[in-house]
């Protein structure tokens, strides 16, 4: 693998624990509202994360727009577990608010990029909304490492559209072959990343060869990534 001249990071479980975040605030409105008294929460969670995945598709297909999603995963989630759903908009804006309170780095990776941004130009592309991924950018600092930060809703294409790869290529002014593409999710970041032509960086623990095999570098531990850069 040639050494990269440019490394672009998703932000959502690769740097900051998003999946933690959602249970937190989803179990705060759980506490908050009446709705959920019959329910039990960890399948409620499950059926919110389905739903949540499925309208995010949609919205990535343009078949919905950003509000129908925020208000629809909580629609739609309460009303299959048969509860009353008359207050989902309430409860989806105390949901972000809620989310907003509860974000935290993964493990290592903020002393991955403080060493990395050392030898290396760095750079973020995140599937989200523009606001809250702002906020997001805002809290951790991240515009310290990089003014190179690509938001799907703030280019129009989502992860993993070749159209997002190849706008973050040209802004970095890169090679797609000497672009480094670190991200959590197989689909969107490391088939994407390598439909682009980028070398691409899985931070996973699976151990299924069929699909490490296709990352030019896997890890499961902030350190182990910065070691094979260094
Ligand atoms: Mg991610």
């Amino acid at each position: 693998m040639p050494r990269p001249s440019f490394i672009y990071f998703d932000i959502d479980d690769t740097l900051l624990d998003h999946v933690a975040a959602q249970k937190n605030a989803l179990r705060h409105v759980f506490g908050q509202y009446r709705c959920f008294k019959e329910i039990d929460f960890e399948s409620f969670s499950q059926a919110y994360s389905r739903i949540n995945t499925g309208l995010w598709k949609d919205y990535s297909l343009g078949n919905i727009n950003r509000d129908d999603l925020q208000n629809r995963r909580f629609r739609d989630s309460i009303l299959e577990a048969g509860a009353d759903n008359s207050e989902s908009e309430s409860i989806g804006r105390d949901y972000i608010m809620a989310y907003r309170n509860e974000w935290k780095w993964i493990d290592g990776a903020r002393e991955a990029l403080e060493n990395l941004s050392k030898n290396y130009r760095l750079g973020f592309i995140t599937n989200g909304f523009s606001e809250t991924q702002k906020l997001k950018i805002e809290s951790f600092g991240l515009s310290s490492y990089s003014d190179h930060i690509i938001i799907s809703e703030d280019v129009g294409y989502l992860k993993p559209s070749p159209e997002i790869f190849n706008y973050a290529e040209e802004l970095a002014g890169s090679k797609g072959e000497d672009v480094l593409y670190v991200g959590d999710n197989f689909m969107s970041d490391i088939q994407g990343g390598n439909s682009a032509g980028w070398q691409t960086a899985w931070y996973t623990s699976e151990k299924n060869d069929a699909l490490t095999s296709q990352a030019n570098i896997v890890f499961s531990k902030f350190e182990q990534l910065t070691k094979t850069l260094s």
